[in-house]
């Protein structure tokens, strides 16, 4: 069983059930949908059928939801895609307009206001890049530096040019209210820029009354960079997004800002995830590259919690092929991992919380004692989070009598999280915990660590742990 959590994003080469089933089967620990490319009818054929495997195969898949967030994209274009050839001009409109290879419009009328002349534009990823060279105050005239095909609704970035666009809009309020009304767990805030912004829709989560919902704040502009520090204190979960950071800032800085918030985010005890072209040359093909292999391995290696697949299982050929390669890349790396590093970080910035240090001793214990698996009763989730931050050698099955709570553990690093009847005598659990380590753990001898908070009523941390035989 791989400690590391594996996130698919869901598309069109996926969204069929027998996909969906097999992708489950093999692992995956939760399931994306990217709202900037879905709509609402594709979100609850998702939804529906993430819930019925749920129950149909026993998992606790998680389901997270991406809002788009202050993002902007270009209006529909004649024929639904244009060429812009380089050394030509091309004018944004603020006004919609249907576009064609000399002029396109934007979802955000005040982009004319925001940018100035000389700044740099880039669409679709960077593949397309224009130079301001002139500006009215509803246009803004371009000259091609990068040609190419030019697809609806495709997204702009001005790279370090602040928008004034508010983060929340009506789309993304919609988003949060269905992923309130529909049990989803994780909200993933596009184009986070300050935690200002987590801030607000935590009001707006407050207003619904949820406090389910997981919110990970996406990395993908230097705003966020600069106030990260503050962002992760306000997440539960911070997403490397490779993809746009790389456009709104030099691609040659991703491997050390992603060193540096894997580091950030495992003091603070948020989980970490890494996204985006991790194994995309199977997008087309059946092996990755040795390249691929290797920026997977060192992720690992840095002690990420998740890991993600966007192309690769939403329009790839291959979307279970390269979640088994996932997995089989994640077994091997997981071996080189230096637990006893990890233990000792943790344990320098841990603060004075009786269950956070019983985390720190039934890990080193496991390590020591090469345990076989770590087993926790939890409500809150909180014993199987505390843990999972020293990243412990072997897995945490996190016994969790509610299921939102099992699916808010699907992201954190080496937890297994199991749905089981509430447990209410000390018997029951140690029987309980005994034939969930017999399923889960392909090893079927050894030590295990049973550890939580007893009597059940009134204890408010962990208070012990049993070294057990099987
Ligand atoms: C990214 O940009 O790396 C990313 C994960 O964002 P998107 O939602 O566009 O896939």
């Amino acid at each position: 069983m791989n400690k590391t959590k594996v996130i698919a994003s869901i598309g069109p080469a996926s969204q069929d059930e027998a996909t969906l089933k097999a992708l489950m089967m093999n692992g995956i620990d939760a399931v994306r949908i990217n709202m900037s490319h879905a709509d609402f009818d594709f979100c609850d054929d998702i939804v529906r059928k993430v819930q019925t495997l749920n129950q149909t195969l026993k998992k606790n898949v998680a389901i997270m939801v991406d809002i788009p967030g202050p993002t902007v994209r270009i209006d529909r274009v004649k024929d639904g895609c244009v060429t812009f050839k380089a050394g030509t001009t091309v004018c944004i409109h603020m006004k919609e307009i249907t576009g064609d290879h000399t002029k396109i419009s934007v979802n955000y009328p005040g982009l004319a206001s925001d940018v100035k002349c000389h700044s740099i534009i880039k669409i679709d990823d960077g593949k397309i890049i224009l130079e301001v060279i002139d500006k009215e105050p509803e246009m803004l005239i371009c000259n091609v530096i990068q040609g190419g095909l030019v697809r609806d609704h495709k997204s702009l970035n001005v790279p370090g040019v602040p928008l004034n666009i508010p983060f929340l809009r009506d789309y993304d309020r919609q988003i949060i209210t269905y992923a309130h009304q529909n049990h989803l767990d994780f909200l993933a805030l596009s184009f986070v820029r300050s935690s200002e912004d987590i801030l607000e829709v935590n009001d707006l989560l407050i207003e619904l009354g949820n406090d389910h919902l997981g919110i990970v704040a996406k990395i993908e502009n230097e705003q966020a960079i600069e106030d990260i520090d503050q962002i992760i204190k306000a997440s539960d979960a911070v997403m490397v997004a490779r993809g746009d950071l790389g456009v709104e800032i030099p691609f040659e800085r991703l491997p050390g800002l992603q060193k540096m918030i894997l580091r950030k985010c495992h003091i603070a005890g948020v989980v970490s995830i890494v996204a985006t072209e991790i194994l995309s040359s199977m997008e087309d093909e059946m092996i990755p590259t040795r390249a691929e292999v290797s920026d997977l391995a060192n992720a690992v290696l840095d002690g990420v919690d998740a890991v993600m697949l966007s192309g690769e299982t939403t329009t790839g050929k291959y979307p279970v092929e390269t979640t088994m390669m996932m997995e089989r890349i994640i077994a091997s790396s997981e071996e080189d991992i230096n637990y006893y590093e990890f233990v000792e970080t943790s344990m320098r910035t841990e603060k004075q919380d009786i269950t956070g240090n019983i985390a720190y001793s039934v890990t080193d214990c496991a390590n020591r004692l090469k345990c076989i698996a770590i087993v926790a009763p939890t409500v809150t989730g909180y014993t199987a989070r505390k843990i999972s931050r020293f990243r412990p050698s072997c897995p945490i099955i996190a016994l969790c009598p509610d299921p939102e709570t099992a699916r808010s553990l699907a992201l954190h690093f080496a937890v297994q999280p199991v749905h089981v009847k509430k447990l209410d005598q000390l018997d029951k659990m140690i029987h309980v915990a005994k034939e969930c380590v017999k399923t889960y753990i392909e090893r079927n001898e050894g030590h295990y660590i049973l550890t939580g908070g007893y009597p059940f009523e009134g204890v408010k941390h962990t208070n012990f742990m049993r070294i057990e035989k099987l």
